[in-house]
């Protein structure tokens, strides 16, 4: 009884909203405008033009468990799709290292003016910005096969290896993308890094890898729609409040009493 009477309550809520969207332009951008809404912060940008604050530091982050070469965290969900990636790349013959996860503003500051000393002032490029890279975000991870391990440094010619190769291929499947694309060194003003992926969620990561763009250029893109998309009378935040009333998260639990419960979220 109770169940149907949270089922009717549900629709009378629903009645009053759907005559409400009408008017708005329908929303036909390839991304789900909950993914845009980014509340976990999984799209986040960070350039030398758009910085974080230096105070930002996840709330999630986690001990990797993954293989690595460092004692960094990650944020929580980027490490489990991590987890699951290098399983994957593990039964298709590859072994995957980690060299670096999150890095505070702080240690970034002292490598930045670390490496600026070593150049006598001059900034090289090797080095992000502080507050600019995006292993602040706690999402953006370099990971190497074991040769790359041994060696210095890192170059493009790691791009040749088969882990790399793999890892270009499937890393959306794990909601990761490549975050400093060969052909895309003028919009990210980072040089071609086919180690740092860069966890976003698997629905942005497939759009992004399938379409071949870099975090810059989806951003505005995504960005760009939506301006459009408002401009032509959309109102974001009630398109997803309607969306989120048309689709509900529905909960059965157990009462107090004992008795089944049915819960439904908004
Ligand atoms: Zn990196």
């Amino acid at each position: 009884m109770r169940r149907l009477m949270t089922l009717f309550l549900a629709a009378a809520l629903l009645m009053p909203l759907l005559a409400a969207a009408e008017g708005m332009p329908e929303w036909e951008y390839p991304l789900a405008p909950e993914i845009l809404r980014d509340v976990d912060q999984y799209l986040t940008l960070t350039n030398r033009k758009t910085l974080l604050d230096k105070k930002y530091v996840p709330e999630d982050l986690v001990r990797m468990t993954v293989r690595s070469t460092v004692d960094d965290p990650l944020r929580k969900e980027a490490n489990e799709a991590l987890t699951e990636m290098f399983l994957a790349a593990e039964e298709a013959g590859y072994t995957l290292y980690v060299k670096s996860g999150y890095r505070s503003y702080q240690t970034q500051r002292t490598m930045y003016n670390n490496r600026l000393e070593k150049n006598h002032g001059r900034d090289d490029g090797l080095v992000a910005y502080p507050g600019s890279s995006d292993h602040q975000t706690g999402l953006g991870v370099d990971i190497l096969n074991y040769e790359w391990t041994q060696k210095d440094g890192m170059n493009y010619r790691f791009a040749a290896t088969a882990e790399a190769q793999w890892m270009d291929a499937h890393c959306q499947e794990y909601g990761f993308i490549l975050r400093y694309m060969e052909d895309k060194e003028d919009v990210t003003g980072i040089k071609f890094e086919p180690w740092h992926f860069r966890y976003v969620g698997r629905e942005a990561a497939a759009y992004i890898m399938e379409n071949h763009l870099s975090l810059e250029e989806f951003t505005e893109e995504w960005q760009a729609y939506l301006a459009g998309w408002e401009a032509a009378g959309g109102d974001f935040l009630r398109l997803l409040h309607d969306r989120a009333r048309l689709n509900p998260v529905t909960v059965i639990g157990v009462g107090d009493d004992g008795e089944e419960e049915l819960s439904i979220y908004y």
